[in-house]
């Protein structure tokens, strides 16, 4: 009989592909193996010449929902003679490996677990083939269950009987367990286990206490999130006065009454990654502090057992729909994933740990998502997406290690053409936070297999990423910060051309030495030129004005109304007398002081001018307030046009000091601030868009790629694409990897892929 090996590219680890493999051979009479080989699934398939053709029409097309065959390689081979099909253990082979990221409860799993007559009734650990725990527990490929932290528990026959029967849910599920063999939740630091320790746990957060929750990637804070008191409580615990809180609903249902949902929204906040999704808040329940001065709220489904269990449980608790499920760490340390942390870094937030004894390997924050023009934009890609690669059509041959920024960090490790993105690591002010990188950095290249000859990093000369790259103790490519961002983005879209590149960011180091952040960028793969920029200021005190508005528009009103400056500050209530001698002082002197082109700081300046922040308590929030300022006044002005008469550039400088001049003046002549903040965003707008324009008339270039932290700033993005469109432009955004800095290392690894492969 004709026989076949089959080789299936892709996610096909963890994904419940072997069984499927093995239901489709038993469906056609094909007799044969399937195996998992670390990068691909290998088939021996016999049988007729017609059933095989349907038997690899079906293996390329009915995959389960969650697996993705990216290449088969079907060969005729010789006869064999097989008596059955059967799946047989893995083999441990390199080549490229697709881990899957963690998988959100299916909703067969969901009612099971509160079916009264299944015998995984209410189990906190129930899971299958097609969803539970992957990432998180993988100690190494491929995804087996000896190499994964559910090697601990022993199965129970009955366990054990599904997992190697192929007709089961559960055939081949490697964390497969149940209330017999499981893992087991518990108090930490009580004798409370079990049942008891989920009611406990309910009825202090009903009581208006705040407990830590281990979860998939780590822990939570939990609190009742229509409890004030109790979010207050925790905003002080935390020391986080205004920052948003996630909340975790309880059903759709929930949402819809919380929450504005779009179209296209259900299908993510419902779907199998299960992030956390920028909603329109209505007039709902929620406490008042959940998301203070903030039109949006983020919010999640529950994704794993336990967290459906604390909504949930026949123990006549009357729970809440809505819990706050905030990341479970200090601010800008890593996300807590044992006990042990958990009870040092965060035991003095909270009233008690519910945890759990199955292990975290590896960290992963939820991923949070915003939406834009009908589609996700992605804030932070984590749970749920990484580690899943970035794949470009530019092939090459080498091994990468991208470090990433220092803010919002993540890595990403390349393979030929494949580009990991690692999870959520974080900021790496903190020394934690610093150490979670380098720890990560080596489990992955494990996972992954990769040993690599390159490392790229950031040109600061003062970032700990910098320092790491440079242990590493390979060859070295440093990078401009917003020409990785433009790059980032060239690779989420598979571009390698030339582009122009808005790049407006935060701060980032620029190759003269001056602090960047909004850049106008001729790029392409190799190499980029700086076209053009927002005007610069002078940007006084150093690390304190990254988070003080008010600082950079004392320099821009100075740069502005020259002698008059002193008197528009006090007019503004920027700052008194004395700390304006002083501001300028230090200016003209260059005390303390840098030259600046951030975008970010100019967004943040103008939000003090106008008296909606002269300060953030968290990265961002100044910015953040004037766009909201800016999208309420648009939506009760539909059709309102800006009208400004000022240039909009002047040479290789958009004109942005004379823009801030004439609102300043308009808002001191009592124009309404909501106008003034869409003005402000609407006129940058057109001044990059107009100086595109010019570029592309001098170097044909017509498409723009839109990248840097400023663009998470839907309202800028939404103008700045529109007029761009307008102008015959094709316009390149983010969409699953954040415009922000965690989306840094795939620009670094993209540019190692173009340029740095000896052999191309
Ligand atoms: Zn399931
Ligand atoms: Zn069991
Ligand atoms: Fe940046």
């Amino acid at each position: 009989m004709p026989s076949l090996m089959i080789r299936l590219y892709g996610i096909v680890q963890g994904v419940g592909f072997r069984p499927f493999v093995s239901r489709a051979a038993d469906s056609l009479g094909v007799l044969g193996t399937v195996a998992n080989k670390g990068s691909y699934v290998e088939v021996f398939a016999q049988g007729g010449k017609d059933v095989l053709e349907r038997f690899v029409h079906i293996l390329k097309n009915d995959t389960p929902e969650r697996a993705v065959v990216i290449s088969a390689d079907v060969r005729e081979i010789e006869d064999t003679d097989f008596a059955d099909f059967q799946i047989i253990e893995s083999e441990k082979e390199t080549g490229d490996i697709f881990v899957s990221p963690d998988i959100a409860t299916c909703d067969k799993c969901r009612q099971e677990l509160f079916d009264k007559n299944d015998r995984r009734y209410l189990h906190p650990f129930i899971n299958c083939t097609q969803c539970g725990p992957r990432l998180t527990i993988l100690e190494a490929m491929p995804y087996d269950r000896e190499r994964t932290t559910m090697h601990e528990f022993p199965m129970c026959e009955k366990c054990e009987y599904e997992y190697t029967h192929a007709h089961t849910r559960r055939y081949d599920a490697q964390p497969v367990c149940c209330n017999d063999c499981g893992p087991q939740v518990y108090i930490v630091g009580q004798d409370i286990k079990g049942a008891e320790a989920i009611t406990l746990a309910r009825k202090s957060i009903m009581d208006g206490r705040i407990i830590a929750v281990k979860g998939i990637g780590g822990f939570h804070l939990c609190c009742d999130a229509k409890n004030e008191a109790a979010v207050n409580r925790l905003r002080k615990l935390k020391t986080r006065p205004q920052k948003p809180f996630a909340v975790m609903m309880k059903d759709m249902d929930t949402v819809r009454r919380e929450c504005g949902v779009l179209e296209g929204q259900e299908q993510f906040l419902t779907g199998y990654q299960k992030p956390i999704l920028l909603l329109e808040k209505k007039a709902g329940t929620l406490a008042p502090s959940i998301s203070p001065d903030n039109p949006t709220v983020g919010v999640m489904l529950p994704y794993a057992p336990l967290q459906m269990l604390l909504f949930d449980y026949p123990d006549g608790v009357e729970m809440s729909d809505c819990l706050v499920m905030t990341s479970g760490n200090v601010s800008g340390a890593p996300i807590c994933r044992n006990d042990e942390d958990a009870q040092k870094e965060i035991g003095s937030y909270c009233d008690m740990i519910l945890s759990h004894d199955r292990k975290i390997l590896i960290r992963a924050d939820d991923s949070v998502m915003d939406w834009f023009d009908g589609k996700p934009y992605m804030i932070r890609r984590s749970r749920g997406f990484a580690p899943l690669p970035v794949m470009v059509s530019r092939k090459a041959n080498l091994q990468t290690l991208a470090i990433g920024g220092e803010l919002k960090n993540t890595f990403c490790i390349g393979k030929n053409e494949l580009l990991y993105l690692s999870s959520y690591v974080g900021d790496m002010a903190d020394i934690r936070t610093v150490q979670a990188l380098r720890e990560s950095v080596q489990r992955m290249q494990e996972l992954l297999e990769v040993t690599p000859e390159i490392c790229v990093c950031d040109m600061h000369p003062k970032y700990n990423t910098v320092a790491v790259a440079e242990e590493m103790g390979l060859p070295l490519e440093k990078l401009q910060h917003h020409y990785v961002h433009i790059l980032s983005c060239m690779a989420e879209n598979d571009i390698d051309e030339k582009v122009i590149g808005l790049s407006f960011d935060g701060t980032g180091y620029g190759t003269d030495g001056t602090i960047w952040g909004g850049e106008i960028l001729l790029c392409d793969t190799h190499s980029f030129g700086r076209a053009g920029s927002i005007q610069p200021f002078k940007q006084v005190g150093g690390d304190a004005s990254s988070k003080e508005g008010w600082r950079i528009a004392v320099q821009l009103v100075r740069d502005g109304f020259g002698e008059d400056a002193q008197s528009v500050c006090e007019k503004l209530g920027l700052c008194d007398e004395k700390t304006f001698k002083l501001q300028s002082v230090m200016a003209d002197k260059n005390i303390n002081t840098v030259l600046s082109t951030s975008a970010g700081r100019l967004f943040d300046a103008v939000s003090a001018i106008l008296g909606i922040r002269s300060a953030s308590t968290f990265e961002g929030e100044s910015s953040m307030c004037l766009e909201f300022a800016a999208e309420a006044f648009e939506k009760q002005n539909r059709g309102y046009k800006t009208d400004y008469s000022g240039a909009l550039y002047d040479g290789r400088t958009l004109a942005t000091t004379e823009l801030v001049r004439s609102l300043t003046e308009r808002y001191l002549a009592g124009e309404d601030k909501g106008q003034l903040a869409y003005d402000f965003h609407a006129v940058l707008a057109q001044m990059a868009a107009e100086f595109c324009k010019k570029l592309s008339e001098e170097t044909g270039i017509k498409t723009a790629a839109l990248s840097g932290g400023v663009f998470q700033n839907k309202l800028l993005l939404r103008l700045t694409k529109q007029l761009l469109e307008a102008s015959g432009f094709r316009v390149l955004i983010h969409e699953l990897v954040p415009a922000n800095d965690g989306g840094i290392a795939l620009g670094q690894a993209y540019y190692a892929l173009c340029n740095c492969d000896n052999e191309n």
